[in-house]
């Protein structure tokens, strides 16, 4: 076993959480062919901390070679939009006691997607987001954003040059930073002394209730509990006042944060240990666990293989539904590759014409399936499927759909 310590709290990590085979990162869509070869291959090998109880992966490669040109946009996604306006007019809502200009910042703040909703007139918005090309394209839409990563230097220049702030968001990028102690302690610099954070990212327990362990992928450092967040937090005197459920990836969780000296705003103590107390009744942090949950998905493995031999042996048509990260630990895992799947599609024209990393299987429009009508259409994205099988039958695909997750479903 590597000789790696954990994250938060520097413990030798001697314990494997899931093991997930060799994967090239998730979100290196492959340009061309002829880059087939130069592919590089990780461990996808999870890790678990004995003491804080964190779940994590070790870094394998540099955040600036991950997310400096990032595939990913949030704004296709319907549902995710609706998502972020609602969220925006919740908070609206919550932070009607400052009265003055409030300022707001998201960190990885993607195409704007999200501070759009924001009503400029009450709000001063700044997004920060690593990846240039999709900086850019909010900087178009009139979001005013750094391209720069997150932490304790650029916190401290941001305070410096626009003094701190009332709300700083953090949707989905919680878990994705290697350096979490970092990234916590730039937000506790930058968050005004009445300020507070809202951080949403999945909950671990739906990893393992519901087998999601495609959400899994390099770029996905740690899976988090609301036990090991509050304890990270309490470090760096932040901690969690309140908490929300969310139907979002699969279920995950919003929490809200205030400086502990902070006594204005009132810990809602119950509502905290109901989910710590979840948490524990499922065991999320005992070994035996971790062993049935591998035993589970090398099912689902096995289930979804022989599914796909046998459509090849009846000469039927199999594509698949979108190219998110989380499909391509799947197919990995799977080790499926495009003799069994002959294509994806994908309404991000950033992918279009690209390869998935590993499976190797190519990426069209999905126009392409209303000519195609493939007998069978796996949905990678499942968290959307409702979503997806709404608008492919609005199109006039005909096609059966199948999700893997948590166990193989044919919906006709
Ligand atoms: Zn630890």
């Amino acid at each position: 076993m590597v000789k790696i310590n954990c994250r938060i709290c520097e413990t030798r990590l001697t314990n494997q959480f899931l093991d997930l085979g060799f994967s090239p990162l998730a979100n290196s869509y492959i340009n061309k062919k002829k880059y087939f070869k130069e592919e590089k291959y990780f461990p996808l090998k999870v890790y678990f901390c004995k003491k804080c109880k964190l779940v994590q992966l070790p870094e394998h490669e540099k955040p600036d070679k991950i997310f400096s040109n990032y595939d990913y946009l949030s704004s296709p996604s319907l549902s995710w939009l609706k998502h972020s306006e609602k969220y925006v007019k919740h908070i609206s809502r919550k932070l009607g006691f400052l009265k003055k200009k409030i300022k707001v910042c998201e960190i990885a703040s993607n195409d704007g997607y999200l501070l759009q909703y924001f009503d400029k007139k009450r709000f001063e918005i700044l997004g920060i987001e690593p990846a240039k090309n999709i900086a850019r394209i909010a900087i178009k839409k009139k979001i005013p954003t750094i391209s720069k990563f997150f932490g304790v230097n650029l916190s401290k220049k941001i305070k410096k040059n626009k003094g701190s702030f009332d709300l700083i968001i953090g949707n989905n990028v919680f878990a994705h930073v290697p350096n979490i102690k970092d990234f916590t302690k730039g937000m506790e610099i930058l968050l005004s002394s009445n300020g507070i954070i809202t951080l949403e990212f999945p909950h671990i327990l739906n990893l393992i209730n519901q087998k999601q362990f495609d959400t899994i992928y390099h770029e996905h450092f740690s899976y988090l509990s609301i036990k090991t967040v509050n304890f990270l937090l309490k470090k760096f005197n932040l901690e969690i006042f309140d908490i929300e459920k969310l139907p979002t990836h699969g279920g995950s969780v919003r929490v809200y944060i205030k400086k502990i000296k902070n006594n204005k705003i009132k810990v809602k103590k119950i509502k905290i240990k109901k989910i710590i107390t979840m948490e524990n009744k499922y065991k999320i942090f005992s070994i035996s666990t971790f062993e049935k949950l591998q035993k589970n998905i090398n099912k689902i493995k096995e289930d979804f293989l022989n599914f796909l031999v046998l459509k090849k042996l009846e000469n039927k048509k199999v594509a698949a539904y979108g190219a998110p990260a989380k499909g391509n630990t799947f197919l990995n895992f799977c080790l499926v590759d495009r003799n069994l799947i002959q294509y994806t599609v994908d309404k991000a024209d950033t992918k279009v014409g690209k390869f998935l990393p590993g499976s190797k299987i190519p990426i069209f429009s999905p126009k392409k399936l209303i000519k195609s009508n493939p007998d069978y259409l796996i949905i990678l994205p499942w968290n959307l499927k409702d979503e997806i099988i709404k608008q492919l039958k609005k199109m006039g695909v005909k096609t059966q759909f199948v999700v893997c997750i948590p166990k193989l479903k044919i919906i006709k």
